[in-house]
């Protein structure tokens, strides 16, 4: 069985969920399929948007009516396409969700207050809409479709806004659908429940992640993630306009090159299938006859060891510094653990040699719950001046090239590094892995635009 995976853009319009149904139908042709679809292109950002403007005092009302104009339009044509009795669940389906994100945005509202928590719960609802809207056409088109509820089979950890899966508490879950017989397995994807049954979500992007813990816990025979373009290009197709479809790479070089910032790939979509080694291709929805991206376990040499370039935005630095540090053990561990306590994801580590500082990378988003933890657990040491304040620096980027053959092309950092100096770039903090398939500079943030700039030295790297 296959697992299919359809992004935002994928599922934007009526037209387009037509064809995803197609795609699907053909496919179910030949093997049973796992279907997770993304919420309709822009339906996230608007909740997640909403939420934000009613705390700062904006009314409710036209988010809501946001909410139900960016799904009735879709609604009333494939109704007419199709039939309306396809849609008239879908129809109460989705009234009810609406209901409920209206509820809970007017709680918000009269709160002034919105948790973590009801953050999650009110942004999976793009998700939980979608999905009736896929299982109106894929039942029109004749297919016989499961629907299946993350909260009762994708459960997860705590850690809301980017939570993890508990695989052998998932892995049961669907153990009733592994190796049996079915057609249409259709699941929303981006989030799950927690132990105590509260909506967590994967971190934006996150559909990516619920379909590959699909194919690993049904043991997949492959992995497709749909989206709108042809494959993972060598750079981001946006930024570079040079940028080529990658006709495969190994589950490494997929894995960094998602965690330092290819969007095609939510970062955490990778370990699942690798652990597997199910193989997973990236296609477009637009040309579905194109051959798209395989990343799999048997990659050929590439003759170029750079196989990708990547630019992660919206990174922030913290140091911890002082010469109280000074050779005591343990200081990297503290740091490190407290930072953990908080949910917080560390994408960077340097340590100058005279264990004088540590400095790492988190998104900028959680820059202030990091300085404000580590204010805390240095709050002794601050006040016997034995660590310095601790601050955060902003707007930086992260610059990665990554590539499984780069080990054994000597003279890279220095290319790596001359490019970026020809550039005019500034280069904030380095890291390079043991494994040589990645090396990292952190830079300014408007830097790194001009490190991919077409006429730039760095972006022709290879
Ligand atoms: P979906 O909604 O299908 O999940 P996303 O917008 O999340 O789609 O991801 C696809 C986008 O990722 C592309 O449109 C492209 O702009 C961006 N992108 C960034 N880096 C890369 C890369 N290296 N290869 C392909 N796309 C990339
Ligand atoms: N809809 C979610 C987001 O926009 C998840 C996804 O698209 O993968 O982040
Ligand atoms: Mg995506």
């Amino acid at each position: 069985m296959k697992v299919m995976k359809f992004g935002g853009t994928s599922v934007g319009d009526a037209r387009r969920i037509h064809e995803v149904g197609t795609l699907v139908k053909a496919t179910v042709a030949r093997e049973p399929v796992g279907v997770v679809v993304s919420a309709v292109s822009g339906v996230t950002n608007h909740l997640i948007d909403s939420v934000a403007a009613v705390l700062k005092g904006k009314s409710p009302d036209p988010f809501i009516a946001g909410f139900v104009a960016m799904h009735g339009e879709m609604l009333t044509q494939l109704s007419r396409q199709f039939g309306a009795g396809f849609f008239r669940d879908p129809q109460t389906e989705i009234d009810l969700i609406t209901k409920d994100y209206g509820n809970l945005l007017n709680g918000v509202t009269l709160l002034q207050e919105c948790s973590a928590s009801i953050l999650d719960h009110i942004s999976s609802m793009g998700e939980r809409v979608s999905v009736h809207l896929i299982a109106g056409v894929l039942k029109a088109l004749g297919l016989n479709v499961t629907l299946l509820d993350p909260r009762q089979c994708l459960v997860t950890d705590s850690v809301f806004g980017n939570a993890s899966p508990r695989m052998p508490e998932v892995e049961k879950r669907f153990e009733p659908y592994r190796g049996r017989s079915f057609e249409v397995l259709l699941m929303p994807g981006f989030f799950g429940a927690d132990a105590a049954g509260k909506i967590t979500t994967l971190g934006r992007g996150g559909s990516d992640f619920s379909a590959a813990i699909m194919a690993a816990a049904l043991k997949a025979d492959s992995l497709e993630i749909w989206t709108d373009v042809d494959g993972v290009f060598s750079a981001d197709p946006r930024l570079v306009p040079d940028a080529f479809v990658l006709e495969e790479m190994s589950y490494p070089e997929a894995m960094e090159l998602a965690f330092f910032g290819a969007k095609v790939l939510h970062p955490r979509t990778i370990a699942p299938v690798a652990a597997l080694g199910i193989p997973t291709i990236i296609k477009n929805t637009f040309h579905p006859d194109n051959p798209g991206t395989r990343i799999h376990a048997d990659v050929e040499q590439s003759r170029r060891p750079v196989r990708g370039l990547s630019v992660l935005a919206g990174v922030a630095m913290i140091g911890v510094s002082g010469a109280g540090l000074r050779g005591v053990p343990g200081v990297a561990a503290r740091v490190f653990s407290a930072i953990a306590r908080e949910g917080i994801s560390v994408i960077l580590i340097t340590q100058a040699s005279s264990e004088y500082s540590i400095c790492f990378c988190v998104s900028e988003n959680q820059a202030q719950k990091a300085v404000e933890t580590l204010e805390g657990e240095f709050s002794l040491e601050r006040k016997a001046a034995m660590v310095d304040a601790i601050e955060a620096r902003r707007e930086l980027s992260i610059v990665s090239v990554v590539g499984d053959q780069m080990k054994s092309r000597r003279g890279l950092a220095g290319t790596f590094f001359g490019g970026l100096a020809s550039a005019d770039v500034n280069v904030v903090a380095i890291a390079q892995g043991l494994s040589e398939r990645n090396i990292s500079a952190v830079v300014g943030g408007g830097d790194a635009e001009r490190a991919l700039d077409e006429k730039s030295e760095f972006q022709k790297i290879d």
